[in-house]
Formats: structure tokens, C-alpha cells, sequence
């Protein structure tokens, strides 16, 4: 007698950024997966190149960064955003991404999933929502006034947006998942938002593989996601505060201090990578290995 195959799991992701493209691959190797991605633009493209410039006002050295004692795995690379996007999408399996595709709504089916409805009319159903829609553009108005007048073409528009610090990354019963920066409003800090985004995604498709193996349902899944990622963003957030806090109480105790002293303190105040081993030097594979132990021994 032919074993029981249950329905494929039919998972959505919207948004054709690191974070999609990430999670498309990671999802599209677990058997017995549908895998789709919806993507805004008529093409998968990006826009500029962000880069981080060393320098200073006289050439002292005022902190430098130990990188040199990490492994060299963990050292950051420079590389050009469409390389990194291009080798993305090579290991995405054809016929996944779907472009010209704007996601306008959502409806919670209940047990039946959830309907999306596309800007073109067109609708689906997926049991699982993966949001990597990103970060949107909410300019300051005093930004966009000093913007415009910069004769066109002579600036490059990145968005910027601060939202509201999410406790939990999963939603409607546990059939919607945020990952990248749609789940995390850091504004560019820490400089690793790519990574972080490629990370939600192996992090997603190993709590579903996990989950399966011990017969669990996507709700636990999703548990599992949300337990991994969760505490890790509210860590970068708990940083942020108490950056912030340092740079506050310096200026209240040293009123019309020099920009020399309040770059000193900002740098202080920010760590350097040694501080933040565990965001520069985090192991993903490591992630996953510590939260197989945890759960054995809660089992036993
Ligand atoms: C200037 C700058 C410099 C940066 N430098 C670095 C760096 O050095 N290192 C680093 O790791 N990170 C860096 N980042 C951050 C990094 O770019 C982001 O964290 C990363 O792109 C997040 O990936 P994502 O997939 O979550 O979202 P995104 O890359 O924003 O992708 C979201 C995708 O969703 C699509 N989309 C949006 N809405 C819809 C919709 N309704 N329907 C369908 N599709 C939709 C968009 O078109 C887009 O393709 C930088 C960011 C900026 C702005």
C-alpha cells in the first residue's frame, strides 16, 4: 500500500531582495515545498552601492578594529551588490520568481491559509506568508525640502525607515513570517542588515525541516523561528538603547563638548566589532547546533 503524502506545503515570499532571494533557496530544498516568489519590479535589479568610509579629520588613529584575531570566515567582504544578488538568484530554482508582482493584500482563510491578491487582480493561496518585503521610504519632510534643491540626477535615494520594535516576527495563527528588514527597523545599523535578512531565511527553512522530523505542524515552526530570531534582534535593540543612553549622558555631563570629544564618545559608545562578536562572529550553523542541544536535552 502507497504511503500517505500530505498536500505540499505552498509557501509565499514577497519580496525579491537578500532576504527572498535567501529564503527561496533555503525553502525550495525541502522536500515536499511549493515555493513562489513575488516580486514588485519588473526586474530584479539593484540600486546603487552602499559603502563604509574609513576616515578622519587628522589622521590619528582613534580606535581601531581587532578583526584580524576573528577567523578569516568572519572577516566582512566588499562586494558589489549585484554580484551578490546575481549569485543569489543562480541557486534560486527556475520558474520560483515571479516578477511584475505587487502584493496588495492579504486575507487570514482560517484552516484554508491565507489569499493574496496581486496589484494586477491575480490571487493565490499559500499556507505559509514569508514578508521580505523590506524597509519603506518615510522621509523626513526637512529631507525631502533639502532634496529638492539638489539638481536631479545629482543625488541617490535610499529608503529609510524607523518602525516599531516587533516582540514576535509571526502572525495570523503562525502562517505569516517576517524576515529581513521588514521584521526589524534597524535603519541601516550595524551594517549587516544582508546578512541578517539570508540568516532569517536558513533559520525558517531549518525550523521547518525540524519541525517536520518530529512531527510537529508549521505553528511549531514558526515557534521555532520566532525563539531563535526574536531574542536576537532584541539584543541589537537593547544595544541601541544603551548606545544612545551613553552618548546622552555624555553630552548632559559635558555641555558644549568639542566634536573631537563627541566623536570619542560615539565610537566608545558604538563598542567596535570585539563588542559585537556576537553580530560580526555570529555562526548561524552554530545557531542551529546550540538549539538542536537545548531541545535533546528538554526531551530527555
Ligand atoms: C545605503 C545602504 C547601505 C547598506 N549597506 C549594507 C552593507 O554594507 N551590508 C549589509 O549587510 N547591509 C547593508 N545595507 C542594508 C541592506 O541593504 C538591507 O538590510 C537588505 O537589503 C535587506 O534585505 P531584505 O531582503 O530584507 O529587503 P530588501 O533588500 O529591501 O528587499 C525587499 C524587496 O521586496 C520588494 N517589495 C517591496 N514591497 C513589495 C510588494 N508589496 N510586493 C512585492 N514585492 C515587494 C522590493 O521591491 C525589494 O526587492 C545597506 C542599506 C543601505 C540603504
Amino acid at each position: 500500500m502507497p504511503s500517505y503524502q500530505p498536500p505540499p506545503l505552498r509557501i509565499a515570499i514577497i519580496g525579491g531582495g537578500p532576504g527572498g532571494l535567501g529564503s527561496a533557496i533555503a525553502l525550495s530544498s525541502l522536500p515536499n515545498v511549493v515555493v513562489t516568489l513575488y516580486e514588485r519590479a519588473k526586474e530584479l535589479r539593484e540600486i546603487g552601492a552602499g559603502i563604509r568610509v574609513g576616515n578622519g579629520l587628522s589622521g590619528e588613529i582613534v580606535k581601531e578594529s581587532p578583526l584580524s584575531k576573528y577567523p578569516i570566515r568572519y572577516h566582512p567582504q566588499r562586494v558589489r551588490r549585484t554580484r551578490l544578488q546575481s549569485a543569489l538568484i543562480s541557486k534560486v530554482p527556475e520558474g520560483v520568481i515571479k516578477l511584475n508582482k505587487k502584493l496588495v493584500g492579504l486575507e487570514d482563510l482560517s484552516e484554508n491559509g491565507v489569499k493574496l491578491t496581486f496589484e494586477d487582480g491575480s490571487e493565490v493561496i499559500a499556507d505559509l506568508v514569508v514578508g521580505g518585503d523590506g524597509i519603506r521610504s518615510d522621509y523626513d519632510p526637512r529631507v525631502l525640502e533639502a532634496l529638492s534643491v539638489v539638481p536631479e540626477g545629482h543625488w541617490k535615494e535610499f529608503s529609510a525607515f524607523a518602525g516599531p520594535r516587533l516582540e514576535k516576527l509571526t502572525a495570523w495563527n503562525e502562517k505569516i513570517v517576517l524576515i529581513g528588514d521588514a521584521s526589524h527597523p534597524l535603519s541601516g545599523a550595524f551594517g549587516s542588515g544582508a546578512t541578517f535578512a539570508m540568516e532569517d531565511g536558513w533559520i525558517l527553512a531549518r525550523a521547518i525541516e525540524y519541525s517536520r522530523g518530529v512531527g510537529g505542524n508549521l505553528s511549531r515552526a514558526l515557534e521555532v523561528f520566532d525563539s531563535i530570531r526574536s531574542p536576537y534582534y532584541a539584543r541589537m535593540y537593547t544595544h541601541l538603547d544603551e548606545q544612545k543612553q551613553k552618548v546622552q549622558n555624555s553630552k548632559a555631563t559635558n555641555q558644549g563638548q568639542s566634536f573631537e570629544l563627541t566623536l570619542r564618545t560615539r565610537i566608545a559608545a558604538f563598542g567596535g566589532e570585539e563588542k559585537l562578536s556576537w553580530i560580526y562572529g555570529n555562526d548561524i550553523g552554530e545557531v542551529w547546533s546550540d538549539f538542536l542541544r537545548t531541545s535533546e536535552k528538554s526531551d530527555a
